[in-house]
């Protein structure tokens, strides 16, 4: 497996930037009702490994279905660029949308998981 790397994100005008340790060997991406619309990559990183470094006074949450995650997105460009939540035992996650980091490696499409969201 992977060391974990820091990777920098940000949404699209750049006002919520975030950092993050992370191996990208979970990524997955999602056919629910939100996130098919959405279209991004997520990959999950725990509490320890995710930093926000700018921007928290620009975040609009948005909740649906079981309201159990923290959609946050930028009030200025839209771009989620990461979603807040816990990991089913209390311990509070991250999921950051790879598609809003700087240099990515390659995401291998067909290596992705799918989640089937749709019928959770
Ligand atoms: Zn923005």
């Amino acid at each position: 497996m992977p060391d974990k790397q820091l990777y920098s994100g940000h949404c699209h005008c750049g006002a919520v930037r975030f950092t993050a340790r992370t191996d990208l060997e979970g990524m997955g991406d999602c056919n629910c009702s939100r996130c098919r619309r959405l279209g991004w990559i997520m990959q999950s990183v725990s509490e320890a490994d995710f930093t926000l470094e700018a921007g928290a006074d620009h975040l609009t949450t948005y909740r649906f279905n079981t309201e159990m995650i923290d959609h946050l997105f930028c009030r200025t460009c839209g771009i989620e660029s990461f979603a807040q939540g816990s990991d089913g035992k209390g311990n509070r996650m991250y999921m950051i949308n790879v598609n809003c980091l700087e240099n990515p490696p390659p995401v291998d499409h067909g290596a992705i998981k799918h989640w089937d969201g749709a019928n959770f």
